[in-house]
């Protein structure tokens, strides 16, 4: 197995943690738990959850605000948080002594490593790959960008025979050789381009992830996550019917099917998610566990059991003839095409469209012709609503609110029988909401609190 090497360490010089969120205090807890000395810094001068952090680690020196402050030459080794932007936080100049929490955990790790990228559907075949392999009766622990950081996953897991990571951009910017037995990129399209700059500079930040790979997996149909080393063994998976060795959708006589090559595998109608991107997502993972020598007939138990994750693609209500849908997990462009091209199909009525919030710099006139064709109106709040209202105004009904809760209530108002009314933002949350979640479950708390029959104005 291949791993990073053990860099040039200053022997005695205490380490520096920089960010003070969620994988900031897993990285403090991994030093801690070996002995380590270490600081912590974040940039933020109130970062939030600092009171519980000063509980876990009372002894622990923490610096605030701008690092330039700290004389970075007395650091070991300095380890990021991925919400840490190099560029802007100056730590792009001691770069060579600077490593990711991943990579962290990459040189501790003795268990081989399935790792999970793309710009959607990393959560969703992250979880299904650990079900999978947890059914087939593995020590597997899995997390990353999901669940538990990964260098929790090592102390709390020390008998793991597999870590499934699902790992996202931030975290792939600072990692080198990670070595996975299995590194899979599922998809790309436009997300954090106000971090990366641009598409180039996104996909090789995401296409890190085959450092030193043993086996890749990627989307046949989207050239983008390719591997250059094309000396690496590949799986390709497509929603089409599949060539020789590919894993892919064929037409048979008893209905399509999820197929490898010729072979058929299970009916698409046996899978309990919805929609073509989920089709591709399950055979995205069963590329994945074939990689790893997981047996057919457990994967087929596991898909035909596996309905999804909260805030993707979930049907909360049903009021009227009226679905409310949440897919507020749907942060990016690419996520809610996926989504309205999911539901648009299957309505009886038409889709009223709820999305907005922060756009991270994307172009959103892909979703002009989607929702000219199955809406009857897209309905946009937060930040970013000016620029949807200029990308869409031109092709389709678009009505422009504040909040989450306005455009509730207008949905409720023109809502008909048949409709379906599809939170799936396109954006990021982070202007009004504490995080993707908190925007789906006040989505659910609005249609808890009032009838929001068709026609009718809710109390919100
Ligand atoms: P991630 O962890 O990458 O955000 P999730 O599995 O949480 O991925 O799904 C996020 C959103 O991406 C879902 O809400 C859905 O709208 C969309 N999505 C799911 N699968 C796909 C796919 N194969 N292609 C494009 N979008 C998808």
């Amino acid at each position: 197995m291949h791993r990073p090497p053990e860099p040039h360490r200053r022997d005695g010089a205490p380490w520096l943690v920089v960010g003070l969120g969620i994988s900031g205090r897993a990285i403090a807890r991994f030093l801690q738990h070996r002995g380590e000395r270490f600081v912590v810094a974040d940039t933020r001068t109130a970062p939030p959850g600092i009171e519980a952090f000063r509980e876990a680690f009372p002894t622990v020196d923490i610096h605030l605000g701008d690092l330039e402050a700290l004389d970075l030459q007395a650091f070991s080794e300095i380890v990021v948080s991925p919400g840490v932007d190099l560029q802007k936080s100056g730590l792009a100049a001691v770069r060579e002594r600077v490593i990711g929490e991943i990579a962290l955990f990459a040189r501790h790790c003795k268990a081989p490593i399935v790792a999970i990228t793309g710009s959607n559907a990393k959560s969703t075949v992250t979880t299904l790959v650990g079900d999978m392999a947890r059914q087939a009766g593995k020590r597997v622990a899995v997390g990353g960008n999901l669940g538990d950081a990964a260098l929790d996953l090592l102390i709390d897991h020390p008998d793991a025979e597999l870590f499934v990571l699902e790992l996202s951009s931030f975290q792939l910017e600072t990692l080198k050789g990670l070595g996975a037995v299995c590194a899979a990129f599922l998809n790309l399209s436009s997300d954090h381009l106000d971090r990366h700059g641009d598409m180039a500079g996104y996909r090789q930040v995401k296409s890190r992830i085959f450092d030193k790979a043993r086996h890749v997996v990627v989307n046949a149909e989207d050239e983008a996550t390719w591997p250059e080393d094309t000396s690496i063994p590949c799986e390709c998976f497509t929603t089409k019917a599949p060539a020789d060795g590919m894993w892919g959708i064929s037409p048979l006589k008893a209905g399509e099917w999820l197929c490898h090559g010729e072979q058929p595998l299970m009916p698409v109608s046996e899978l309990r998610l919805a929609g073509r991107h989920n089709q591709a997502n399950a055979l995205a993972a069963m590329a994945i566990g074939h990689v790893i020598g997981l047996p057919l007939a457990v994967m087929r138990q596991v898909l035909g059991h596996f309905a999804g994750l909260p805030h993707r693609g979930e049907v909360v209500a049903e009021r009227g003839g009226v679905r409310w849908v949440n897919d507020s997990k749907g942060t990016n462009v690419g996520a809610t095409l996926a989504a309205i091209a999911g539901l648009g199909e299957t309505l009886a009525g038409r889709l009223i469209w709820l999305g907005g919030g922060v756009g991270k710099g994307a172009d959103f006139t892909p979703l002009a012709a989607p929702l000219a064709r199955h809406a009857r109106e897209a309905i946009v709040f937060g930040q970013d609503a000016p620029q949807l209202v200029a990308a869409l105004a031109p092709h389709v009904a678009t009505h422009r609110v504040d909040t989450l809760a306005e455009a509730m209530q207008r949905a409720a108002s023109i809502a008909e029988a048949g409709d379906c009314v599809l939170l799936s933002p396109a954006c990021a949350s982070l202007d009004q909401f504490p995080n993707y979640l908190a925007r789906g479950e006040a989505f659910r708390a609005f249609l808890d609190q009032g009838p929001l029959e068709p026609g009718q104005e809710a109390a919100c």
